[in-house]
């Protein structure tokens, strides 16, 4: 198989593997329990959580283990919303129309409960979070803003340096979905030298294993539980801690920031040469999102007349993993949210795929990978013009 789904989540790391071994088998304790395994296993979490603070430069009590980023997210929002009632405020909250499920679905959730109330900001064509309005929204003293740091479709990288000095101005918090920078991109390339108040990270799209990741939470602000129980992680997430996870994602995170510079290069290199490759043959192909300002790896194609969901049952066929949209309940494809909020057709969303490519793919494959997508591509056009 040749694998470009990288975005949505890329295999175990070996280091991380070896760091996670012990606390699946021998070093078992819980983290709570005052035996030795036990103390062993909280050292191990603390080290984990120094560890990752030092690749952010914030302090480890700002960490807070979570199940990934999709319960990072439910609690950045839904707390900070629980906080502004809480100050008798009525929750508003802004994000942008191209998050993630996690932030919108909890966004929804929360309006439909009638927990908060919410504005999307629009984006550019290019997938880029629109800033215009922005002044008129924090102008109604919002509970949150939260924009995410590159677009998980697209790659788009999002104005969150200007985002974040313009939320500081008018003492907004701002949350970032981080998922698909950390441990990809300097954050200082994005943010400067200041981080935002809280984002959400999730190890398993950098080499960590699924179904554990973190929230920052800046030291001071007031953000309640999203989970009730024990009193683990200073008693704002209940649960025993996941140890193997959280050691194999701080090993993981060492290895995706010693090499973030190279593999970044490597992906960047082969996404434009399959780019170049497809347009060769099939010159009708273009990009969705930014060509520039965007994530190394990731390349949303659209393939005019082409159904999206047709290739990549090809594709599949044929050996290469690929995305696109999400399944509905039924199992077919919806459009992407993401496509149509920049202004893409419904046609131009259901003939869009993204490629996302990793440091382990090789350019052989990539050429290959173009050939097979060329060969499926010409013979759907054949098909729907017979
Ligand atoms: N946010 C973004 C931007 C993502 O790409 C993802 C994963 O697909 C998530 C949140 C959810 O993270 P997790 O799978 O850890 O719940």
């Amino acid at each position: 198989m040749i694998y470009l789904d990288h975005a949505a989540t890329v295999s175990l790391c070996p280091s991380a593997l070896e760091a996670m071994l012990p606390y699946l088998t021998a070093q078992c304790g819980n983290p709570s329990a005052l035996y030795e395994s036990g103390r062993r296993a909280r050292q191990a979490v603390s080290r984990a959580r120094r560890e990752i603070a030092e690749t952010l430069g914030c302090l480890p009590e700002e960490l807070y283990f979570t199940s990934g980023g999709t319960e990072a997210d439910n609690w950045a929002l839904l707390s900070m919303a629980e906080a502004a009632r809480a100050r008798g405020e009525a929750p508003f909250l802004v994000s942008a129309a191209i998050e993630h499920h996690a932030v919108l679905e909890t966004l929804r959730y929360g309006k439909e409960t009638g927990l908060l109330d919410y504005a999307l900001l629009p984006v550019t064509g290019d997938g880029v979070a629109a800033l215009s309005g922005l002044d008129a929204l924090l102008a109604k003293r919002p509970a949150l803003v939260s924009c995410m740091g590159a677009n998980n479709e697209t790659g788009a990288l999002q104005p969150l340096g200007e985002l974040l000095a313009r939320c500081r101005e008018r003492n907004v918090p701002l949350h970032s979905d981080l998922v698909q920078v950390y441990g990809q991109l300097p954050l200082k390339s994005l943010l400067g030298e200041e981080l935002p108040d809280l984002f959400s990270v999730s190890a398993h799209k950098f080499g960590g294993p699924k179904g554990v990741g973190f929230l920052y939470i800046r030291r001071g602000l007031a953000v309640g539980a999203l989970l009730h129980g024990g009193s683990q992680e200073r008693g704002r997430r209940a649960g025993t801690e996941n140890v193997a996870g959280i050691v194999g994602m701080a090993a993981a995170a060492k290895v995706a920031f010693a090499e973030m510079a190279e593999s970044g290069e490597k992906k960047r290199v082969l996404t434009e040469l399959f780019f170049r490759l497809l347009r060769e043959e099939l010159p009708a192909v273009y990009r969705n999102g930014s060509e520039t300002a965007r994530l190394p790896g990731h390349l949303n194609l659209c393939f005019p007349g082409v159904s999206a969901e047709l290739l990549l049952i090809l594709l599949d066929q044929a050996g290469i993993a690929a995305s696109a949209g999400a399944a509905c309940a039924s199992g077919a494809l919806e459009p992407s949210h993401v496509l149509l909020a920049m202004g893409r057709s419904e046609k131009e969303a259901r003939a869009s795929i993204r490629f996302s490519f990793g440091a382990e793919n090789t350019e052989e494959e990539v050429r290959k990978a173009a050939q097979i997508v060329t060969n499926c591509v010409k013979g759907l056009q054949e098909e729907q013009n017979v």
